[in-house]
């Protein structure tokens, strides 16, 4: 019983908890949930057989992403924008909600700040009233431009404030904070997850990202744009392993929050992604560079020691075969209904 309110107060959270409990089966919202990762969870959970409530505003996602669960009982769609409250009742929360693309968060850096951190404490919020767990889906960003390689969790970052980038990495980084003074303060069951370059089927086709640009422009004969000299580094995980590690860390025991790194320590040169499309797609496209952006981080890999030792979790896919899967995917798809970003944002 929680301190000193009567059973009738607690309301429908102790009900649902005892139920859940019993059933297995919990009230699960994803924000961000039609986007490329957001969609792939809500899929996981909705086979695993729990109430999935799928909250978007649609800034940088498409409803035909998650067009296929809609006639599903376990499946809800709710257009909604996380800097402005909702009422909902829930046991978990994976916090998704965030353009994820520098082309994306770059569009309207005010709007991505706050949905970071007014859509963060709408969550923690709600997960405070709901006694909800909640995951945050945070980035290797937190760590800018990173003097530490590989990068581990106790690595504090190298953040530009002004910069370009900083409405997201800045934005993450609070979100951080406001997920870790939830719970000192407020003792809510959080979990924070520092996602590493993520890959896969439904990555919007002109969201910037390296990887959709490289494919889609090979599929389509066109010059493949590397930025700067194509040395700096990345490490690219398979959707697949990362939706796996988001599943283990709201599974993990309370006493871990995390921050954990989730990625793939595998560590490519964009000159070498490049070479591996062309080499996986067949296609006659020639590299050519373009100007590096500002505060473009020079090189990234994950040191995951801390997710195999406490989620048992490493990736599986290498990068030759995810880029097969989502090479195929965008081969199904037609890029032309894929639209950019809309200015009602
Ligand atoms: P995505 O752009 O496909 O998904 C983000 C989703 O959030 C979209 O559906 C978008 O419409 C929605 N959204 C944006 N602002 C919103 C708002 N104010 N209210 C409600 N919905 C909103 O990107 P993704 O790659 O699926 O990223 C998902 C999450 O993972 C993001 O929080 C991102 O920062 C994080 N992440 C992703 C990567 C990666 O490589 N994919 C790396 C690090 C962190
Ligand atoms: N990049 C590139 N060509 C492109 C898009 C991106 O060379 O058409 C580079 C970009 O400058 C960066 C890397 O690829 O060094 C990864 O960029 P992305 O936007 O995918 O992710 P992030 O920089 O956020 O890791």
């Amino acid at each position: 019983m929680p301190s000193g309110r009567p059973l009738y107060l607690a309301g429908g959270s102790l009900y649902r908890k005892a139920f859940s409990r019993m059933s297995r089966i919990k009230r699960i919202l994803v924000t961000g949930g039609a986007g490329f990762l957001g969609s792939h969870l809500c899929e996981r959970l909705v086979a695993e057989g729990h109430d999935v409530l799928c909250l978007d505003n649609f800034f940088t996602s498409q409803k035909s992403n998650v067009e296929h669960l809609l006639g599903k009982p376990n499946f809800e769609l709710i257009r909604h924008d996380v800097t402005v409250p909702i009422h909902l009742e829930v046991d978990e929360i994976y916090n998704l909600a965030c353009p994820a693309a520098p082309g994306h968060y770059q569009y309207n850096p005010i709007k991505t700040m706050k949905t970071s951190v007014i859509g963060s404490i709408n969550m923690l919020g709600m997960a405070k009233r709901c006694r909800a767990k909640i995951l945050q889906a945070s980035t290797s960003e937190v760590y800018g431009d990173p003097e530490v390689h590989p990068q581990v969790e106790s690595y504090r970052g190298s953040v530009n404030p002004i910069g370009p980038r900083a409405c997201y990495d800045e934005g993450k980084r609070a979100a951080e904070t406001l997920f870790v003074d939830y719970h000192r303060m407020n003792n809510v069951n959080v979990r924070i997850v520092r996602i590493f370059n993520t890959y896969g089927p439904r990555m919007h086709p002109y969201d910037g990202r390296v990887v959709s640009n490289f494919i889609r422009q090979a599929l389509a004969g066109e010059d493949i744009t590397i930025f700067g000299d194509g040395e700096q580094t990345r490490s690219f995980c398979y959707r697949d392993d990362l939706i796996e590690g988001f599943v283990r860390m709201m599974a993990a025991p309370d006493d871990f929050i995390g921050p954990v790194n989730i990625g793939n320590p595998g560590e490519f040169t964009i000159r070498e992604l490049a070479e591996l499309v062309i080499e996986l797609t067949g296609s006659k496209s020639k590299l050519v560079t373009r100007p590096l952006p500002a505060d473009d981080p020079t090189r990234r890999r994950p040191d995951i020691t801390l997710a195999k030792a406490k989620l048992g979790w490493e990736p599986k896919a290498p990068l030759r075969e995810g880029l097969a899967e989502t090479i195929k995917w965008f081969r199904s798809i037609d890029v032309a209904d894929y639209r950019a970003p809309t200015p009602n944002y």
